[in-house]
């Protein structure tokens, strides 16, 4: 082994199932053993071959982690962190009254954002980014999935996608990228969202994929989005190209978005403030991860929440994102997310702790490489001066945070 970590408390969550309450998995006194960036020893350190036989083969780097408490590297699987400008001055002027009818009439909404997005350069957009990345790094935050969908043409799609493949290219970050060209209808295309459609499966998926930038495509399927119909088109179309699918559905309204994407075989549904029973038995059925968005939920001050009963009644495995974006989560904070999941979700601190690792991780489906602690793994950690692994949920702003550490290599929180 090349590098040995001593003196941990592992919160492995290393049981099999899915499911969203299995314990922690706890081992005190813990022991990892890392080759080549994968986990190849857990256990106790009673239990370790190296405690047994004093065989330091190799010489592995030896660290004593000073009794810390260690989780998988958090994962936040669903994000658009990549964007141009700001909407503080809409905040600002909703906050003063003015209409959000009169706010869009001025240029605002997700309009500014595309416009401000397409004006801004690759440089310009990663310096932007790698900001708000550190807010999500300071949570042990080691896997982020990033969406384009600013873009809303070939050429601005593709730069986003860029920009998150290079931010890929940083040691202590992983990144999957989802394409989201249907995330809205460009001012372009207004009243012609199924010419935008045809534009978006016969060029702008092509072209990803030929350029290899999409790990994912994804839709926004709503009343201010797009028809089942043509989110259908897409997902076809992904996936005749090889790319795997997820959706944001059934955040305003109940259309069947959800079921549709769960039996088409998208990793995940996200938001699903408005999933009704039917929709939950659709994930249920085809394994489909439900990812919630409690940021967005706060943001907007909904008051409909996702069907947490019944999906933990057909064991959906549920995972928490910040879904960081301008204008309905500006909220670079995991941790944060997980105390609103519990506040206003009622979900278990473990519950939450499974919606930012293992259940992430099957979101993004990566679940057979990360999200835990086990043997074969990537050695991707958090290590915290916490005493419980509640405490991630229970308390905000306190720096808890030890290090993260990436494919074995370590990077100090300080
Ligand atoms: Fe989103």
């Amino acid at each position: 082994m090349e590098r040995v970590l001593t003196n941990l408390r592992l919160v492995t969550l290393s049981s099999e199932t899915s499911a969203n309450n299995n314990g922690y998995q706890i081992i005190e006194d813990g022991m990892v053993g890392i080759t080549n960036g994968k986990i190849m020893f857990v256990g106790s350190a009673s239990d370790s071959p190296l405690a047994c036989h004093n065989d330091l083969h190799g010489h592995p780097d030896v660290i004593d982690c000073g009794n810390a408490l260690v989780t998988p590297g958090l994962i936040d699987c669903h994000t658009h962190l990549i964007f141009a400008g700001n909407r503080a001055n809409e905040f600002e002027q909703r906050l003063n009254g003015m209409p959000y009818e009169e706010i869009a009439k001025r240029g605002g909404g997700i309009v500014s954002t595309v416009q401000a997005t397409r004006e801004a350069t690759e440089d310009e957009l990663y310096q932007l980014a790698i900001k708000r990345l550190d807010g999500l790094k300071r949570d042990g935050v080691t896997t982020i999935e990033i969406k384009s969908g600013y873009g809303l043409t070939l050429d601005d799609e593709l730069k986003m996608l860029r920009v998150a493949r290079r931010i890929g290219d940083m040691s202590d970050i992983k990144v999957s990228t989802t394409l989201l060209a249907a995330h809205a209808v460009p001012p372009e295309y207004k009243n012609r969202a199924d010419d935008y459609i045809d534009y978006v499966c016969q060029h702008i998926i092509p072209a990803a994929v030929e350029q290899g930038l999409a790990d994912y495509v994804d839709v926004f399927c709503e009343g201010i989005g797009f028809s089942t119909q043509q989110c259908q088109r897409v997902f076809e179309t992904a996936k005749d190209y090889g790319l795997g699918i997820k959706g944001h559905t059934e955040q305003l309204s109940n259309l069947g978005g959800s079921a549709l994407a769960a039996r088409m075989g998208a990793t995940s549904v996200d938001h699903i403030e408005h999933l009704d029973h039917d929709g939950v038995a659709a994930l249920a059925a085809n394994d489909t991860v439900a990812t919630l968005l409690p940021g967005a939920y706060y943001f907007l001050r909904e008051t409909q929440r996702p069907p947490i009963e019944h999906l933990r009644k057909l064991q959906v495995p549920m995972a928490i994102s910040t879904d960081f974006n301008p204008g309905t989560s500006p909220i670079a904070s995991l941790r944060t997310m997980m105390n609103m999941a519990c506040t206003f979700f009622r979900l278990t601190p473990e519950e939450c702790l499974r919606g930012v690792t293992c259940n992430a991780a099957q979101a993004l489906g990566l679940e057979a490489s990360r999200g835990k602690i086990s043997v074969g793994m990537e050695a991707d950690l958090a290590l915290w001066d916490i005493d419980t692994p509640a405490e991630l949920s229970y308390r905000l702003g306190v720096p808890d945070l030890i290090a993260r550490i990436v494919d074995g290599e370590i990077f100090d929180a300080k």
